[in-house]
């Protein structure tokens, strides 16, 4: 742990400021010329005023900007903003949202540790977890996303983490956040809750107990698909105790152009996540309806296996993220997707435009169809990233390829 003192200045806010003033407000003040946006700090280093102030700096001694690959006014603004939202003491921004995750593994485990990973979670989640750390001697037990009793069956006394994504991409699978702090604790270890899917706009994973909060900014915090970011927010113990003496030595640092995107991005992102959560349960009543379709999975339909929780644990709102099964399979998904004009046939969500994906040939495709299948993720998958488009001309642009399957 370092004990730096915190000299670095903050924006004047009132101390119960909420959530959506945090998004638009907080960072840090303006530089001396008084911009009201902020403005773009591009550059890699920072200069001293004298060679004992530098000899200070870097020792850690006293809080100032030194090097971008470990602290830049763009990215501290982001950081803290996306730390009052989130409600934790601290946030690190990394370069994508893997990036953090690689972060978060190399800076909490070692070879022996043991982690509890939800084996419905993003696909180079699981490739990184098994494969890359599994190369290193770390294990790993993949476990059922809401069978509360597996991830406590699978605990050892060699658990470092447990790593739930809620909801799950792409089938909307809601874990119980408070439930599984409470397995993590019991044995010592640390949850970490991948909140892409809902931003804290929607859900603050900290008010149930988990320890770290993983996010990639490419999604919501951007907001309009501009770039790639990421970033863990938790204690300032194991923010600066941990995570940034690590990215000093390895560099998943996020840029100071995308941290700006990313703080820009915030300004806007209740409006936007509320709006688009709206729409996408009007479409996904509206999927539920169509012949064509087999099955609808959206947090915020009374069918969803986990609906009270979700409202419960998500502010009452199911996401963004709506993903529907077609009756048939590849061929009739494809068929689906291809008679789309507006949608953007592309592997991302998030965006203000509204994306549609087919996650067996893509998103999940490096997974072996074995581990899709554990998945729930068959060939008659579609996901579908709500954005702000018109919901009737969404409805225009999915009927196009459904009303053809069911006639
Ligand atoms: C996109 C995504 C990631 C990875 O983020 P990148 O910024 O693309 O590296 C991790 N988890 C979930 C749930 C995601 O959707």
């Amino acid at each position: 742990m370092t004990d730096t003192k915190k000299t670095l200045p903050r924006v004047a806010l009132p101390a119960d400021a909420r959530l959506d003033t945090l998004a638009v407000r907080e960072g840090l003040p303006p530089s001396p010329w008084g911009e009201n946006s902020e403005a773009l700090f591009l550059t890699s280093c920072f200069v001293h005023p004298d060679a004992a102030t530098a000899a200070r700096r870097f020792a850690n001694e006293e809080e100032a900007f030194v090097y971008s690959r470990f602290s830049n006014p763009n990215v501290t603004i982001m950081e803290r903003r996306l730390a009052a939202l989130e409600g934790t003491e601290a946030c690190i921004g990394t370069s994508s949202g893997m990036g953090a995750i690689l972060l978060l593994m190399m800076a909490l485990l070692k070879s022996g540790d043991h982690v509890v990973c939800s084996r419905s979670v993003f696909g180079a989640t699981i490739k990184l977890l098994q494969a890359e750390f599994g190369k290193f001697g770390v294990e790993s037990t993949f476990v059922a996303q809401t069978d509360v009793a597996q991830w406590k069956a699978a605990m050892r006394p060699n658990t470092r983490l447990l790593f739930a994504e809620t909801p799950t991409n792409p089938m909307t699978e809601v874990c119980d956040i408070q439930a599984l702090a409470d397995i993590a604790h019991e044995g010592g270890a640390l949850l970490v809750v991948d909140n892409c899917l809902c931003s804290p706009a929607l859900q603050q994973p900290v008010k149930f107990g988990a320890d770290i909060v993983m996010h990639s900014g490419t999604k919501f915090l951007d907001g309009q698909g501009r770039v790639n970011a990421g970033a863990l927010c938790a204690s300032e113990a194991l923010v600066a105790g941990k995570f940034v003496p690590l990215m000093r030595s390895a560099g998943m640092n996020l840029s100071p152009f995308n941290a700006w995107i990313v703080a820009k991005g915030m300004e806007t992102l209740s409006v936007r996540v509320r709006e688009q959560s709206a729409r996408a349960l009007q479409l996904a009543q509206w999927l539920e309806s169509h012949p064509a379709v087999e099955r609808v999975l959206h947090p915020g339909l009374a069918s969803h296996p986990q609906h009270a929780l979700a409202m419960r644990q998500q502010n009452g709102q199911g996401g963004a993220v709506v993903t529907f099964i077609v009756k048939g399979g590849r061929e009739e998904a494809f068929s689906v997707i291809d008679a789309t004009r507006l949608c953007s046939i592309a592997a991302n969500f998030g965006d203000v435009r509204s994306i549609i994906t087919h996650p067996a040939t893509t998103t999940h495709g490096r997974l072996t169809e074995e581990q899709r299948l554990a998945a729930g993720i068959g060939q008659g998958m579609i996901r579908l990233g709500v954005g702000l488009e018109d919901v009737e001309d969404l409805k225009a642009d999915l009927a196009r390829g459904l009303d053809r399957l069911a006639a």
